[in-house]
């Protein structure tokens, strides 16, 4: 164990189990969309958990995680250096001011919705020297409270982060409520079959949480970002 308090009895083995069924759901996804398994690649997040539930699940195999707040994010980012293979995902809504301690730790940023958001990610990234994979946040119902761009900005979105030297990874949308989600998956893919025409490398749809993450594959998702299947229900604080 690298940090952190030693988890209780019977948590890593809990983990261990929950992973094992997510995996499961995702196989038979894969399977019944016609898709390969390694096209899709599961995020864990790990929001509202310690440090030592991320430090379990890294040594049962997890190489993906997130978080979805700057502080958290470095908080547990500062406990102890994670295996060089571990990406670290950010997922959560930035703040412009917050932007480049995010991209000081993060490899892969998955909610820039905004253009005044890009040259502080690229600034924060140079700063300490790290290559940084930026995803475009699509609003999929034109709500400006829950976050991400209207379909119509992303083509500037787009131009602005391949410009700044940051590395163009594809979309991220959350699905929104009230609406059977592989409709909205489906507007999602289209987003990115457009972006891809000026951008081929941007491959990455990152769509699909707990409870949606089988419409999310059906619909081409690469990544998936699931907290509650593996971790259980998140305590409000700790
Ligand atoms: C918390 C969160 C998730 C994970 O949601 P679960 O329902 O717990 O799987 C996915 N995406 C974002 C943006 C989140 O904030």
């Amino acid at each position: 164990m690298s940090a952190g308090e030693t988890p209780a009895p019977g948590r890593e083995s809990e983990l261990a189990e929950a992973l094992a069924s997510t995996r499961a759901r995702m196989a038979a996804a894969v399977t019944d969309a016609g898709r390969e398994p390694a096209g899709v690649r599961l995020v864990v997040v790990t929001k509202n958990f310690p440090r030592s539930d991320l430090d379990a699940l890294v040594r049962l195999g997890v190489r993906d995680v997130g978080e979805n707040k700057e502080q958290e994010l470095t908080a547990k980012m500062g406990e102890a250096p994670l295996p060089e293979d571990v990406r670290v995902h950010f997922i959560g809504q930035l703040q412009s001011r917050k932007s480049g301690a995010v991209a000081r730790v993060a490899d892969v940023v998955h909610s820039v919705d905004r253009v005044k958001l890009v040259g502080a990610l690229a600034r924060g990234a140079e700063a300490a020297g790290r290559r940084l994979t930026v995803l475009l946040q699509v609003s999929l119902d034109g709500d400006p409270q829950r976050g991400g761009a209207l379909p119509a900005d992303v083509p500037a979105l787009a131009d602005a982060v391949a410009s700044a030297g940051l590395t163009l990874g594809g979309v991220m949308a959350v699905a929104p409520l009230g609406e059977e989600p592989r409709a909205a998956f489906a507007r999602l893919r289209e987003v990115s079959e457009r972006l891809r025409v000026d951008h081929p490398g941007a491959v990455e749809i990152s769509a699909g949480m707990s409870g949606d993450l089988e419409a999310a594959i059906h619909e081409g998702a690469t990544l998936l970002r699931v907290g509650t299947a593996i971790l259980g229900s998140r305590p409000s604080h700790r």
